[in-house]
């Protein structure tokens, strides 16, 4: 993995509303870093800027050391794999909507990831298997399934920045639990970054950012910041 590093960076929507108010952090190459922060802090305008929905108005956005401006389009694509809060699949298979990112992908590629992403079984006990149609009668994928299926594709693409923008936090607690537990294993030697909205759900994270109005407000793992408390 890369780091990806944010340097004094500057945000709004508007010109008089400044969002991000120089925000600094780094997560680390290879390690799991966790933002949280309560509704509206900043945390899914943080998301764009890596995705580059938008540049900063102020700082720089780096990944390694290239200033994301300077990254083509198509390296950032690949570099990111991102699982969001609300997975939209395609009306097709489900072995499709896996193998999405990569078009040459294997049957044995996408079992693989079914595997990693612990949805295999699943898909397994299904009549149709990884044939089955996401939309067909009578099979309804559980928001739990649904990002199983998003972390299978984004395991297909291999890539070294994995970006998880409250990608479990609309999911009951025990389900969430159980998916970041199966994260670890898809997130081992990739830059892991978890945007979150509860600190009980990252309590694992090498490192953890909390943002409030647009600032860092703490930063350290989970024993750092109880001590700080
Ligand atoms: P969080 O993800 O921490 O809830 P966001 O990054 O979504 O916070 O939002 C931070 C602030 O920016 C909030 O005040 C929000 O209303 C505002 N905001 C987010 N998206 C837009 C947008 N597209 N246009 C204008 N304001 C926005
Ligand atoms: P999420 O965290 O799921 O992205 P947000 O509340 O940040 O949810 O944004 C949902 C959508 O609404 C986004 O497309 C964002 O651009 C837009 N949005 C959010 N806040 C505002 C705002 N204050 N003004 C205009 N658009 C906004």
């Amino acid at each position: 993995g890369a780091a990806v590093n944010f340097d004094d960076v500057r945000f709004g929507y508007g010109p008089d509303r400044e969002v991000l108010k120089g925000l600094s952090f780094t997560a680390e190459a290879g390690q799991k870093t966790a933002i949280v922060g309560p509704s509206g802090a900043g945390k899914s305008t943080i998301a764009r800027l890596i995705l580059r929905f938008y540049d900063p108005t102020g700082g720089a956005v780096r990944i390694g050391a290239a200033d994301i401006r300077s990254v083509t389009q198509e390296s950032l694509r690949a570099s990111l794999g991102v699982v969001p809060q609300d997975t939209v699949l395609f009306n097709d298979t489900i072995g499709y909507n896996i193998g999405y990112p990569k078009p040459d992908a294997t049957q044995d590629e996408i079992e693989r990831a079914g595997q990693l992403a612990q949805i295999h079984a699943f898909i397994e006990g299904l009549p149709k298997g990884y044939e089955t149609l996401v939309g067909e009668r009578g099979l309804k994928l559980s928001g739990g399934e649904k990002q199983r299926v998003a972390i299978a594709r984004t395991v297909i693409k291999n890539p070294p920045i994995l970006l998880l923008d409250e990608a479990t936090s609309a999911l009951d607690s025990e389900t969430e639990a159980g998916i970041l537990a199966s994260l670890n294993e898809v997130a081992s030697g990739r830059t892991c970054i978890v945007i979150a909205h509860r600190l009980s759900t990252v309590v694992d994270a090498d490192k953890i950012i909390v943002i409030e109005d647009g600032r860092l407000v703490e930063s350290g793992n989970h024993r750092d910041l109880l001590r700080e408390n």
